[in-house]
């Protein structure tokens, strides 16, 4: 099993492992893949090391590596089926969904290729004739790039086209659970004619594989997208050697509609909001925040279109969202729903397992509604990462306000109302790294994506996002220097 990517080559895990991967759609057997050891990664960020040190891409014309980026784009577009094909049997997401994420992942190599090299600093007014003085962008060197199940590769080209755009090396450690499009990944890369030892590739278990790429010294920066534990894990092993870390982690979103919204739509979008993909999105709308006079009615229409959700396998083409990925995650969501009945909520539709025999191989579980809920609920409280709608009502602005912004996370949120002025101070209230007006989901390469308070530190996307690749430097120079005499001869 060749499957590991160190310094250009294809190699076996030093240790021999190997993993099964399912599909949780079905427990059918996917692919039984390498799995690394620590002495694997280490391998593999010497390889990363050297690149950066000796090699030639750090140093190449940032437009030459944005030709580059071009180049992979086309092939991520030629090998659309296959890659959606294998991250939908690696997570049990829609096929359709999967063909959707593709184009997205195409479009952030776009984006990061359209962008290398169009900004090359600033010169300083020195106030001075003899001096010069200049801010310039340098790669930040080796990067440990750590990324999670639910998005695969759209998280993996978020870090992986800047970095590259940047100049800089890495070490790829995709999720244990889903590794199939981060090795066809890599071959593209190498197809595209990436240097030895820019891009390397290791497979396995976070602790095991993941950890040395936040403690190691050699590795300058790691990006980790995952949850809030495990972020927090990351970012403590991160500190014994001060790199810089950037962190994506979790959100507890709230989508908040006013009684004056357009209230289809807004029943609609809500429905879109927590359940798309079976709730494991960073930024599901996963608490509902809407205004009490319109309760009633907006809860009982949800209630009816999230009971007629179809859940179904990748290649069902009736199904309307998937799984969940695995054994132990339906678990930890069952846990929460408990918790919350027990804490006072109101079970209103789900909160099992569908009872179609045809889903008894998979994870599945049905789209689940809880009314009558409050922040100091632990499943208002903590993500539950799954399709779990929590419910709050509230009357005016700034109870509204209040709420959403009453949550250790700040990811993303919604605001759904008619009033273009009271949907602007909202927006600019809400603490959260996305707000959504009148809309749920969208995002686009141009603009930053992460999140205030503990979901996360820094910005992926957007110019940001290259930002976190790089560092900077100031070089000053005196074109005509003399003695200064500030001591005495
Ligand atoms: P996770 O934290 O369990 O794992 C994420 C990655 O970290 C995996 O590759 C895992 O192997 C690795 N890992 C585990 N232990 C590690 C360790 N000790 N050292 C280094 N790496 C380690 O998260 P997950 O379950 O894969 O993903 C779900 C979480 O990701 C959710 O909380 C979700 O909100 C978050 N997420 C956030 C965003 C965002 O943009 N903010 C996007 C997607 C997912």
């Amino acid at each position: 099993m060749k499957q590991l990517f160190v310094a250009g080559e294809w190699r076996e895990p030093i240790a021999g492992g190997h993993r099964e991967i399912r599909c949780p759609a079905d427990g059918s057997l996917v692919d039984t893949v390498a799995e690394a050891t620590r002495e694997d990664t280490l391998a593999a960020i010497g390889a990363a090391r050297v690149a950066f040190d000796e090699g030639p891409w750090p140093t190449t014309p940032a437009r030459q590596r944005g030709a580059l980026l071009y180049r992979v784009a086309e092939l991520i577009e030629r090998d659309k089926n296959e890659l959606a094909r294998a991250e939908s049997l690696d997570t049990g997401k829609r096929l359709m969904e999967s063909e959707y994420d593709i184009d997205d992942v195409a479009a952030c190599f776009r984006y990061y290729a359209g962008i290398a090299g169009t900004d090359s600093g600033r010169v300083i007014d020195t106030g001075r004739d003899d001096a010069i003085s200049r801010v310039v962008h340098e790669p930040i060197g080796v990067c440990g790039l750590i990324t999670p199940w639910n998005y695969p590769l759209l998280q993996t080209s978020w870090k992986v086209a800047p970095a590259l755009a940047a100049g800089d090396t890495f070490v790829l450690k995709p999720s244990e659970l889903t590794p199939s499009t981060a090795i066809l990944l890599m071959r593209l890369l190498d197809e595209a004619g990436l240097p030895a030892g820019v891009a390397n590739l290791v497979l396995g278990a976070g602790a095991e594989v993941g950890a040395p790429l936040a403690e190691h010294r050699d590795v300058d920066l790691v990006s980790f997208t995952g949850g809030l534990a495990t972020g927090r894990g990351v970012m403590a092993a991160a500190a014994g050697t001060v790199k810089r870390v950037a962190l994506e982690l979790g959100g507890k979103n709230p989508n908040i509609v006013f009684a004056d919204a357009d209230f289809d739509t807004a029943v609609d979008f809500a429905l879109t909001a927590v359940f798309l993909h079976s709730g494991q999105v960073c930024s599901a709308g996963a608490r509902l925040v809407v205004e009490a006079s319109i309760h009633d009615a907006f809860v009982d229409a949800l209630v009816a279109r999230a009971g007629r959700i179809r859940l179904g396998g990748p290649f069902d083409p009736r199904a309307e969202t998937g799984p969940l990925i695995s054994a132990a995650h339906r678990a930890k969501i069952e846990t929460y729903v408990a918790a919350g009945i027990a804490e006072g909520a109101e079970l209103r539709c789900g909160g099992r397992r569908p009872d179609d025999p045809h889903l008894a191989d998979g994870f599945f579980y049905l789209p689940t509604v809880l009314d009558g809920c409050h922040r100091d609920m632990t499943v208002v409280r903590e993500e539950s990462f799954g399709p779990v709608l929590t419910v709050e009502t509230f009357t005016g602005e700034d109870d509204a306000v209040r709420i959403a912004n009453d949550t250790d996370y700040g990811l993303a949120g919604a605001v759904w109302t008619r009033d273009a002025g009271k949907a602007q101070r909202v927006a600019q209230r809400l603490r959260h790294g996305t707000v959504w007006i009148n809309d749920y989901h969208p995002y686009v390469p141009q603009a930053e994506w992460g999140g205030f308070k503990q979901s996360g530190i820094g910005r992926e996307l957007g110019p940001s996002g290259l930002d976190e690749y790089r560092e900077t430097k100031h070089i000053w120079q005196n074109i005509d220097p003399r003695p200064q005499h500030w001591f005495h001869d």
